[in-house]
């Protein structure tokens, strides 16, 4: 909560909304970046990973240093090198038989959305995920393998998993 006050107040007077939302191929590039290093330690050590991605004080692209979480949760530090929160980032640890851990949570959408951002998430079989709260939807950006994956990483274990669902689509693939 006193991330999501902070957040309000470095954003009032710099941006209009319009700059929250932006999904650039710059940010792309970064997330991929990110997630190429982070994916397969998030995986050897089997804890989820988080962090954040925005502007910093001279306006150019950068990210937060992950914070370590646990198997199916990560709190993120505040960020002390952005200005401007775009978008949250988080990995998904190794792959389990016993978690959906291919797709973001409920959960996952709903904090984004409290904090008033998007969010990227990795999963262990290698898919990159959007989370847009304007809309409450989300959508795989690649599939699986374009991020390094769980080499135990057993394909179809979470059923079939559609390029994209709503907030509430989610929640019932899911049973939350
Ligand atoms: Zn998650």
């Amino acid at each position: 909560m006193l991330r999501f006050a902070k957040l309000v107040v470095a954003l009032t007077p710099l941006f209009a909304p319009v700059a929250v939302t932006a999904q650039s191929a710059e940010e792309l590039a970064l997330v991929r970046e990110i997630f190429a290093d982070l994916n397969p330690r998030s995986i050897a050590e089997n804890r989820e990973h988080c962090g954040y991605i925005g502007l910093d004080d001279e306006g150019s692209l950068t990210f937060s240093e992950p914070t370590p979480g646990d198997s199916d949760s990560c709190l993120a530090d505040d960020p002390v090198n952005i200005q401007v929160i775009t978008t949250s980032y988080h990995t998904h640890a190794a792959f389990s038989p016993d978690y959906s851990s291919e797709l973001p949570s409920g959960s996952d959408m709903e904090g984004d959305e409290d904090e008033g951002i998007d969010g990227w998430v990795a999963t262990p079989g290698g898919r990159l995920w959007y989370i847009d709260t304007d809309d409450m939807t989300t959508r795989q950006v690649c599939g699986i393998g374009c991020l390094p994956s769980d080499p135990s990483f057993i394909a179809g274990d979470s059923g079939i998993i559609e390029q994209s669902y709503s907030y509430d689509e989610l929640v019932i693939k899911l049973g939350e």
